[in-house]
């Protein structure tokens, strides 16, 4: 496997290589370069040549190149969700839905492309005022393991739908399907140079894209820690962020809630990507009044998951690395013997290869116990009295990603949304993310918004012109 750089692969400059593990079995399936800041260096210098070409493209024209992306990525489907599944260890039937809904992100980019415009006004005594948007120059992404197809489309569709160029640093546990896509939109037509991707570690590499100064702005999704020391090594080049930092999702179940559509809602979600996902459901907040019948439905829901190796029939596939699963058995231990919590299924780690760690039920959980994510398969339930309470449970972590509500009263619904201090609120769904929607957080879950209409703020710039009457 080779880098992919202004349009052709080929091998880092270091010359040095890092495995790629399947989680499913921790045999190594491929190896990519092990890219440092020369690396970054010879994208940024293709990325400079390109951004000027690319940014010079009619609109019509970077619409039907996104659009030939998308359709590439579809015929692809298959063979895409099986190497995402082999690399991630996502069950293959999530890995399709990731791919599938990756293709349609360059396809809504691609129809956003004749939106990226700015504002008009005739200023009495001054003159015409029109304020143009400008593309950044060169973009930077860095992508994580957890959903690497879809956030790669997030971050490269947005900044090539605004006429940048882009250099993109996949992580280090699951780059080759990024790899690939990148091929894919080559193919269809972005020029060479304007979308690169440099493998390696994120200590080197990243770091490397961070700190270069002629990246003009940096998308980041990660966790919180590296999303600090991503800011303060920017911070020198004055580049713009766009920091999406993982979430504390409250998921809250009211009394009157449809309890079976709840506890279905609760069990996809929580358990969806083995728990990876930033805004998944990560603490659920139960009605007292309810909330023995919801344990007793969730268990007896998560005791039919089937858990394995993603390609075969599973709903549950491995914890994507090592270390994902110790981070995770240890905040299990942590809460059952400090006694914050009563374990009801699961809470331990799978025998033989692989990071598979089971589907984990607690109740009775304390929320001081969970006020940092657990970004794994674990339901802790928080039983709460009021819907006063549940709100301020919601809001009592740093986080502000995502929440749901789970309701049928108007009233109910409108004021948790309202007091629920997050970027997103869902009533009676959760972790639903069609492009339209931007999406984003607010504390310590980050700043700056993908998808929606808010991108084009942060993929672009406004620059005014005066012209005097
Ligand atoms: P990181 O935040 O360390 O990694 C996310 C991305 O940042 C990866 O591409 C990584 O590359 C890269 N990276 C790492 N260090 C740097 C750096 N100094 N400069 C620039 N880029 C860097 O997350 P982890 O993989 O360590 O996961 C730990 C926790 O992060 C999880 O338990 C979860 O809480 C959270 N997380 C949240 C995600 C979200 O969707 N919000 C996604 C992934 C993790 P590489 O992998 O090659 O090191």
């Amino acid at each position: 496997m080779q880098m992919f750089l202004d349009g052709s692969g080929r091998d880092s400059l270091s010359g040095s290589t890092l495995p790629v593990y399947n989680p499913a079995t921790g045999t190594v399936i491929d190896t990519v370069p092990a890219g440092n800041a020369d690396d970054v260096a010879a994208a940024v210098a293709a990325a400079e040549t390109a951004r000027t070409k690319w940014a010079g493209v009619s609109q019509a024209d970077k619409s039907r190149i996104l659009i030939a992306a998308g359709a590439l990525i579809r015929e692809e489907a298959n063979t895409l969700a099986t190497l995402l599944t082999t690399e991630q260890g996502k069950p293959f039937r999530e890995a399709k839905d990731e791919i599938l809904g990756t293709a349609h992100i360059f396809e809504y980019y691609a129809s956003m492309t004749g939106s990226i415009r700015g504002d008009a006004a005739v200023l009495p005594k001054y003159g015409y005022m029109n304020v143009v948007r400008k593309p950044l120059g060169i973009c930077g992404a860095i992508v994580p393991w957890n959903m690497p197809a879809i956030i790669f489309g997030w971050k490269a569709g947005a900044a090539l739908a605004c006429g940048n160029a882009v250099v993109v640093k996949p992580s280090e546990t699951a780059p080759l399907t990024v790899l690939r896509l990148a091929e894919l939109l080559t193919a269809a037509g972005v020029p060479g140079g304007a979308l690169n991707v440099v493998t390696g570690s994120g200590a080197v590499a990243g770091n490397a894209v961070v700190r270069n100064a002629d990246i003009r702005h940096v998308s980041f999704t990660g966790s919180v820690a590296t999303g600090r020391a991503v800011s303060l090594a920017a911070a020198p080049t004055l580049k713009k962020l766009t920091l999406e930092l993982g979430g504390n999702d409250a998921f809250i179940v009211a009394a009157d809630a449809d309890l079976d559509a709840a506890v279905a809602g609760a069990v996809r979600n929580r358990f969806y990507n083995c728990g990876q996902v930033c805004t998944s459901a990560k603490r659920i907040l139960v009605d007292a009044g309810c909330v023995d019948e919801f344990v007793r439905k969730a268990k007896a829901a998560i005791e039919k998951l089937v858990v394995g190796n993603g390609l075969e029939k599973v709903n549950m596939g491995p914890l994507n690395n090592p270390g994902q699963r110790d981070a995770v058995a240890s905040a299990v231990d942590r809460i059952v013997q400090e006694e914050c919590g009563r374990l009801i299924f699961g809470g331990k780690k799978q025998e033989g290869p692989g990071n598979f760690y089971a589907p984990t039920l607690l109740s009775d959980v304390s929320p001081d116990a969970v006020s940092e994510e657990i970004f794994g398969p674990v339901m802790p339930v928080i039983p709460f009295a009021t819907l006063d309470e549940a709100v301020e449970i919601a809001n009592s972590t740093p986080y502000g990603l995502g929440a749901s509500i789970w309701t049928k009263n108007i009233t109910t619904a409108c004021t948790a949304a309202e007091q629920i201090r997050s970027g997103v609120v869902w009533v009676n769904r959760h972790l639903i993310l069609p492009p339209e929607i931007p999406f984003g957080g607010t504390g310590n879950s980050g700043y700056g918004r993908e998808n929606g209409r808010e991108f084009i703020y942060e993929y672009t710039e406004p620059k005014s012109i005066l012209i005097g009457l």
